[in-house]
C-alpha cells in the first residue's frame, strides 16, 4: 500500500505505520526518524536541521525534499510506503504530488488521524522512544519491561528533546498553522480518508477496508 499519514504529534502515525508494514511489507518513511537519526551520527543534515528540531520548528522544505526525493526512489519503496510526519506543509505536499507525478506512482489514500487534544497530550508527555530503533513504548499504557531499556533491540528508551512540555506545545501550535491545511488539500484531491484515532487497532481495520488489502 502507498499511504500518506497525516494527524498532530502524538496521534499514532508512527505506531499505525509499523502495524501496517507487517501486513505487507510497505516500508515506513519517517521524516522524522531520518532527521534524528541524522542528528545523532552528526551529519550535515543533522546539523542543518537539529536547533529547528529541538525547539520543535519545522525543517525548512528544501531539505526535506532533497531527502525524500532520494527516498522514494530507493528499491524497498517497490513494495509499498506509509509516509509518517511527511508532508508537513502545502509547499511539501506540491513538490510530493510532483515528484510521484514524474516517478509514475500513486497513492491509495491520505489517512488523516483524529485525535482530542487532551489525548495528544497526555501521549506525547508519558511517550517514551528507542534512540537505537525507534521503537515507541508509553511510561503508562505500554511501559519497557526494564525501565530504560528498549525490549525489542537492548537499546537506550529516552523521552525525546522536543517532548519537553514547551516544544509540545510548540509542535502542536506548528501543527495547526502549518499542518492541519493538509485535510482540505487532500480533500480536495479526493484522496482523503479521515478516521477517529484514539484506537489504533480501529485506524488499522479501516484503512485495510478502505483501500481493500
Ligand atoms: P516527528 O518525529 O515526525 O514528530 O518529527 C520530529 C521533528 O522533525 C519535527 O518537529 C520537525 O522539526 C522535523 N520534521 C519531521 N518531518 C518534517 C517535515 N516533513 N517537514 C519539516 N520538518 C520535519
Amino acid at each position: 500500500m502507498r499511504l500518506i499519514l497525516l494527524g498532530a504529534p502524538g496521534a499514532g502515525k508512527g505506531t499505525v505505520a509499523k502495524m501496517l508494514t507487517a501486513i505487507d511489507g510497505s516500508v515506513q518513511i519517517s521524516t522524522g526518524d531520518i532527521l534524528r537519526a541524522a542528528v545523532k551520527e552528526g551529519t550535515d543534515l543533522g546539523k542543518k536541521a537539529e536547533a529547528a528540531m529541538k525547539a520543535g520548528d519545522l525543517v525548512s522544505d528544501d531539505l526535506i525534499m532533497g531527502i525524500m526525493e532520494a527516498r522514494l526512489q530507493q528499491d524497498d519503496c517497490k513494495a509499498g510506503f506509509l509516509l509518517d510526519g511527511f508532508p508537513r506543509t502545502i509547499p511539501q505536499a506540491e513538490a510530493l504530488k510532483g515528484l510521484l507525478g514524474r516517478l509514475g506512482i500513486e497513492l491509495d489514500a491520505a489517512v488523516n488521524l483524529n485525535v482530542p487534544r487532551e489525548v495528544i497530550l497526555d501521549r506525547l508527555t508519558t511517550r517514551r522512544t528507542c534512540v537505537d530503533c525507534g521503537a515507541i513504548y508509553n511510561v503508562k499504557s505500554a511501559p519497557t519491561k526494564v525501565e530504560g531499556v528498549c525490549d525489542k533491540c537492548g537499546g537506550k528508551v529516552v523521552q525525546r528533546d522536543d517532548e519537553t512540555e514547551e516544544a509540545i506545545s510548540n509542535r502542536l501550535e506548528v501543527y495547526n498553522a502549518k499542518t492541519a491545511p493538509l485535510v482540505d488539500f487532500y480533500r480536495g484531491e479526493g484522496m482523503l480518508l479521515d478516521v477517529n484515532a484514539e484506537s489504533s487497532e480501529t485506524v488499522v481495520a479501516a484503512i485495510r477496508q478502505h483501500i481493500g488489502h
